[in-house]
C-alpha cells in the first residue's frame, strides 16, 4: 500500500521510476561501519596563503561569501577574534568566486564544550563543489571524529557516504584542525553525462585521508551517488548542519585556482 501511495505520488510529480528508486531507501543502506580507520597523531598545519592565492577568509571579514540560499544576500556568520563561527539560524555559505581545479586551506574548529553523539556532534562539512542550494553538491565531511563513534564514511576525512579516510589524525575538540584540499572538478560531455569523474587528495593535520580519490558523483545522503548533473565551475560551501551541537569556527581560508594556470 504504502510503495504504491508512493509511486502515485511521483507520477504527479513528473519523477522517473529510475528517481523513485534512488529515493526509496534509508539513510542508513549507504553507512559503513568497518574497517575503522587507526587514530595516527597529525599536526595542524597552519600554512600562511603563497602569495598567488585568493584568500576567502581573512579574519577580518565575510566579503568573499554569500548565503547559499540567496546568492545575493550575504553571508550571516559571526565574526570575532579573528574567526568565523557558524551561525545555524542563518544557513549554509559559500564564495563568491567560482572554482574548478584547486589547491584549498582551511582550518576549523570544534569547541572544547562540544555535546551530542555521532553525526551530532560537531557536524559541518566542506562542499568541494556547490551546485545548488541546501547540500547540494560534493561533501568532504567536518566532524568531530576524536572519541567518536559513527559510520567511518561518515566521520572526519571522509567523503561523505563515499570513502573512509585512510586514518583519522582528528585532534581534540578546542584545537585546530587543518585540511589541504587538491581537487580536480569533473568534466562533462556536450550531452550532459560525465567525462570524467571528479578527484580529490586531502591532507588531514598533515596526514593524507584521501589519495586522488575518484568521486562516485555528488553526495547523497539516501541512495548511490551518481553524476546526474552536469556543472561548469561552482562555488565552494561550508555547511551549517542542523544537529542541536555548539558551531565550529573556521579561519585562514585560502586557494590558488590551478586550472587558471594551465
Ligand atoms: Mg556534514
Amino acid at each position: 500500500m504504502i510503495k504504491t501511495a508512493l509511486l502515485s505520488t511521483c507520477f504527479v510529480l513528473g519523477m522517473t521510476s529510475l528517481a523513485a528508486a534512488q529515493q526509496s531507501g534509508k539513510p542508513e543502506d549507504t553507512e559503513v561501519w568497518e574497517p575503522v580507520p587507526k587514530v595516527v597523531t597529525g599536526t595542524l598545519l597552519a600554512t600562511p596563503p603563497p602569495s598567488d592565492a585568493v584568500v576567502l577568509f581573512d579574519g577580518k571579514d565575510l566579503s568573499q561569501w554569500v548565503t547559499t540560499e540567496d546568492r545575493n544576500a550575504p553571508a550571516k556568520w559571526k565574526v570575532a577574534g579573528g574567526v568565523m563561527t557558524v551561525d545555524k539560524s542563518t544557513g549554509n555559505i559559500e564564495t563568491k568566486r567560482t572554482f574548478s581545479d584547486y589547491q584549498l586551506h582551511i582550518e576549523w574548529r570544534v569547541p572544547a564544550n562540544i555535546s551530542g553523539t555521532g553525526q551530532a556532534r560537531g557536524n559541518s562539512g566542506l562542499f568541494l563543489a556547490s551546485i545548488g542550494k541546501g547540500d547540494a553538491g560534493y561533501e568532504l565531511q567536518i566532524l568531530d571524529s576524536y572519541n567518536n563513534k559513527t559510520y567511518v564514511n561518515g566521520m572526519a576525512g571522509s567523503i561523505y557516504k563515499q570513502f573512509i579516510p585512510l586514518a583519522n589524525p582528528t585532534r581534540k575538540p578546542g584545537e585546530w584542525q587543518s585540511y589541504d584540499v587538491f581537487w580536480t572538478a569533473p568534466t562533462f560531455k556536450a550531452d550532459g553525462a560525465m567525462a570524467t569523474p571528479a578527484r580529490v587528495t586531502v591532507l588531514f593535520n598533515g596526514v593524507v585521508v584521501q589519495n586522488n580519490t575518484e568521486l562516485l558523483g555528488p553526495t547523497q545522503y539516501i541512495g548511490k551517488a551518481s553524476y546526474k548533473q552536469s556543472h561548469g565551475a561552482s562555488p565552494i560551501k561550508l555547511q551549517s548542519h542542523g544537529d542541536k551541537s555548539e558551531p565550529l569556527s573556521f579561519r585562514n581560508i585560502w586557494i590558488r585556482d590551478l586550472a587558471a594556470k594551465q
